[in-house]
């Protein structure tokens, strides 16, 4: 008798895997230019000084245990003063959460704030990682575009108006994955004025803030209302590796999510946590460790968009890039950007189709571009072969 296979859990059924993911493993051709990715430099990474801080912990036999699960409490303490300046309020240690990356945070907090069938309002396109895990927490999706201002609240509100009661509002405040652009100060209040009237959470996810090219990010949506939990993390200024991302919350919120953390990791890596903590508070290393990273991303945004308008003319209209690691590219001679891939990678050059990020409106003339890994004139490039490939 053949074994009968037993079921996996009927959630799965409305879980894809990422198409990014998948489309990036066809991108590691050495003769292909990838702006498909969505990684970090690791050139710019701070390896030594990581090194150097590793070898500090490790001289202490306790980084070598396990830690609290809401993360080593000298971590916790150095986030908080830094989110008490970032936020202009005093922020408690208790209201800080070390999280493995942000997405742990988001994957954990879709457990203590959703109920199967909650809606969950995202921004469209979204960032895939969030939308992973509002499905897989069996949330009901409702999406509101972004313009140039960021999530256009205006149709937050009318979907509000027309009964709909979020319980959680997604959003990337800062320099959007996919999108690029930047949430205004003035929809920031206008967003936190709805979450205080209706009683919903804000997740205010914002692993980019900090990557500002010419002027620093607006005052964050935390500063606004109390219904807002702020993820950051050490990702993208520092290195993913370490996989130290956190939150800041109410109390209550993180008691909720410790009970969770428990069950999903016990705690998190106190080696990496220390080696975060280390680097944190050695302010003047960050200051210039983080204005290089800037300054760097800086001239590759500019030389990557500078390309694209250069080449592309009016075919295009694409963000302006003033931080962060992506740039949005909306074709508006109707060029199909799903039909337009397979041609783009014989030409040697990769992107994500904008078809990869889309909730309910159709992207399939936009893509998603990475100016984070290559230099300036690769990137221009890319350009090059991205225009032969479309015949322009
Ligand atoms: N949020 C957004 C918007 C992201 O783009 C990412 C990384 N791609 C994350 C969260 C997760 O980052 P990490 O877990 O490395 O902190």
């Amino acid at each position: 008798m053949s074994p009968i296979t037993p079921p996996l859990a009927r959630r799965l059924d409305s879980l894809q895997s990422s198409a990014i993911r998948d489309l990036l493993k066809l991108t590691a051709r050495a003769d292909i230019i990838s702006l498909a990715g969505g990684l970090p430099d690791a050139e710019l990474m701070p390896r030594d000084r990581i090194a150097t801080a590793a070898a500090a912990a490790l001289s202490d036999r306790s980084r070598l245990q396990y830690t609290e699960s809401p993360g080593w409490g000298p971590l916790r303490e150095v986030l908080a003063a830094r989110e008490s300046a970032a936020l202009g309020r005093p922020v408690l240690v208790d209201e800080v959460f070390v999280t493995h990356g942000s997405q742990q945070a988001l994957s954990l907090l879709s457990e203590v704030l959703l109920d199967p069938g909650a809606l969950v309002v995202v921004e469209d396109p979204a960032y895939v990682g969030a939308l992973q895990v509002f499905r897989a927490a069996g949330a009901r999706i409702e999406a509101v575009p972004v313009d140039a201002e960021g999530m256009r609240v205006d149709a937050l509100r009318e979907l509000i108006t027309r009964g709909e009661r979020p319980a959680v509002v997604h959003t990337v405040s800062n320099f959007h994955n996919p999108g690029g652009v930047t949430l205004s100060p003035r929809r920031r209040g206008e967003l936190a004025e709805l979450a205080d009237t209706h009683g919903f959470w804000i997740i205010e996810d914002d692993p980019y803030g900090e990557l500002w090219f010419d002027q620093p990010s607006p005052v964050p949506v935390a500063n606004y209302s109390p219904n807002v939990i702020r993820l950051s993390s050490v990702s993208k200024i520092l290195a993913p590796t370490l996989r130290v991302g956190w939150m800041v919350a109410p109390a209550q919120v993180c008691r909720a999510v410790e009970l969770l953390k428990q069950g999903a990791d016990l705690c998190g890596s106190a080696l990496t946590q220390q080696i975060a903590a280390d680097l944190l508070t050695d302010t003047d290393w960050l200051t210039t460790h983080i204005d290089a990273v800037r300054a760097a991303y800086g001239i590759r945004a500019k030389a990557l968009v500078g390309a694209v308008r250069h080449r592309f003319a009016d075919r295009v209209v694409t963000t302006d890039a003033a931080g962060g690691m992506f740039v949005w590219v909306d074709f508006t001679d109707g060029t199909d950007t799903n039909a337009l891939l397979p041609g783009a990678l014989d030409a040697g050059v990769a992107y994500v189709p904008g078809s990869a990020f889309a909730v309910t409106t159709d992207y399939s003339h936009s893509m998603r571009l990475c100016f984070t890994t290559s230099h300036a004139d690769v990137l221009t490039e890319a350009v090059d072969r991205l225009a032969r490939a479309a015949r322009v």
